[in-house]
């Protein structure tokens, strides 16, 4: 099927820029533009986002040239896929094969256990009657719930609970507040910062088993759940229904919507659809000492009073355990394109955003970047193909509308001018469902491969 896009803007190509160019059987558009000259990037324009990371082995950091053609694939191969886009899921097994282990927190940092008791076999077997056959204490289990996703900080909890219900959850934290126990509520356990486990024996309060659909509105799209339905799953569940989620993020396969509110996630659909401060409607939260808060409102224009819920938005589990969820779903899109470009430095990225906002207007969804360096992380760890000409920085640039025709008009535009102005030197464009997650696997696997890479170290 011809795609009017390709129509539309191949002639402009050529006419324009006087470059070669091809049409793929998937869909796919490459443009080049003459040779890129040396730029010289900063260092610390590694990954410029909320997870910007550097990454090393051990103590040195490792420089990488960008120099390094060879190693970076620079089209995708025919018929060859640009590679599988597994959704992170966390898996429930402890250390990975041949990984080392991970030091204990309390022995890394100079931390010091506050006085809290320790739990005891009365504990266990009243944590037994609240949650009969919830009570986990099997170390080889719980190893993988002690220590976090990017296998930097490890607590020694000996106890894990999995409550089912709101009220399961108040019990349990009236108990270990009569108690003294302290608590760390944990969701997929995919955070970035090390929240997500203990840092000495703290109970762990999973909500893995939390995760019912408690009803969705399908004029108003919105959504209402438990805290532990896992994102990946919610998405398939409202897009059947014609809507998405208005977040998205590399962990969806395993990270839950509770964690999600709770770390304030904002992922690759902040562009469109803005901060969960905006989407999230209501919240259901029990407190610490085991009063549950009810600001479950599925209404959107609510100017009743003070708006509490946007307290525990980011409070990553120190305000309370977020036990359900009402959330503001969008319509979905009816026509989707993603364009994987290749930038010349770090300013043409800049400029090539700015245009876009210009060009695209409604349409554009989705602005993301990556340097040299992650896209060989994720071609080298991942084993992804590049779809472009190796660049000293990559864009992802989304567009989400309803009419196809139109939209790939616009698109059209914006990147005619964006490669004769010099912005963009290289790029495909896809419009299929495969070839579109394809070219997100190369944005939101970046995290992966770091963690393949060596240890992490974050900061601005
Ligand atoms: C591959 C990958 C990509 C990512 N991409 C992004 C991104 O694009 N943008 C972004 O913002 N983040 C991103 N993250 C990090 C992101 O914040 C987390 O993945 C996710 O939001 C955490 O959800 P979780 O269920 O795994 O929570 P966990 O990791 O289990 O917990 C995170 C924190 O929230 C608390 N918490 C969890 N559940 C609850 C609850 N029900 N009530 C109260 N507190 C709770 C925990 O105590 C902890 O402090 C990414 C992570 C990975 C691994």
């Amino acid at each position: 099927m011809a795609s009017p896009w390709k129509t539309a803007s191949v002639p402009g190509l050529q006419l324009g820029l006087g470059c070669g160019f091809w049409i793929c059987r998937s869909y796919r558009l490459l443009f080049r533009a003459g040779a890129m000259g040396p730029h010289v990037v900063p260092r610390q324009l590694v990954w410029l986002s909320r997870w910007q990371a550097v990454c090393a082995r051990g103590a040195s950091v490792q420089h990488r040239t960008r120099a390094g053609v060879s190693r970076i694939p620079s089209l995708l191969s025919p018929g060859g896929a640009l590679g599988a886009s597994p959704l992170v899921r966390r898996s429930s097994s402890s250390t990975p094969p041949g990984a080392p282990e991970v030091v204990l927190t309390q022995q890394r940092y100079p931390v010091t256990r506050l006085p809290f008791s320790a739990v005891s076999a009365e504990d266990l077997a009243a944590f037994e009657r609240i949650l009969p056959g919830g009570v986990v204490t099997d170390p080889e289990v719980l190893e993988a719930s002690n220590v976090d996703w990017l296998r930097t900080v490890r607590g020694c909890s000996k106890v894990l609970l999995r409550p089912r219900t709101s009220q399961e959850v108040a019990r349990i934290l009236r108990y270990c507040h009569e108690r003294n126990l302290a608590v760390n509520p944990q969701g997929g356990n995919t955070g970035m910062v090390g929240g997500s486990v203990p840092v000495f024996d703290e109970i762990i309060l999973s909500t893995t088993l939390m995760n019912r659909i408690i009803s969705f509105h399908s004029v108003s799209g919105t959504l209402v759940c438990q805290a532990g339905c896992v994102l990946e799953e919610l998405s398939q569940y409202v897009e059947e229904r014609g809507f998405v989620m208005p977040l998205d993020l590399g962990a969806k396969g395993s990270c839950h919507i509770g964690g999600n509110v709770a770390t304030n996630a904002g992922g690759l659909r902040f562009l469109r659809y803005g901060s969960l401060h905006g989407t999230v409607l209501g919240l259901e939260v029990v407190l610490a000492d085991g009063t549950v808060l009810d600001c479950l409102t599925s209404l959107r224009k609510d100017n009743t009073g003070y708006d509490l819920k946007q307290l525990f938005i980011g409070s990553e589990g120190t305000l309370g355990v977020i036990t359900a969820v009402s959330i503001q779903c969008p319509p979905k899109p009816r026509a989707v394109n993603v364009a994987f470009l290749g930038c010349p430095g770090f300013a043409e990225v800049l400029q090539t955003f700015s245009s876009g906002k210009e060009l695209l207007g409604e349409i554009l969804s989705a602005y993301e970047f990556m340097d040299a360096e992650c896209m060989w992380l994720v071609t080298h760890h991942l084993h992804l193909a590049s779809p472009v000409q190796e660049s000293p920085f990559y864009v992802l640039v989304e567009t989400s509308g309803s009419r196809a025709g139109h939209d790939a008009e616009k698109l059209s535009d914006f990147l005619e001018r964006a490669l004769s102005s010099g912005l963009v030197t290289d790029g495909t464009v896809a419009t299929d469902q495969t070839r579109l997650k394809a070219l997100w696997a190369l944005r939101e696997r970046i995290s992966e491969a770091l963690s393949r890479d060596g240890y992490v170290y974050k900061g601005w």
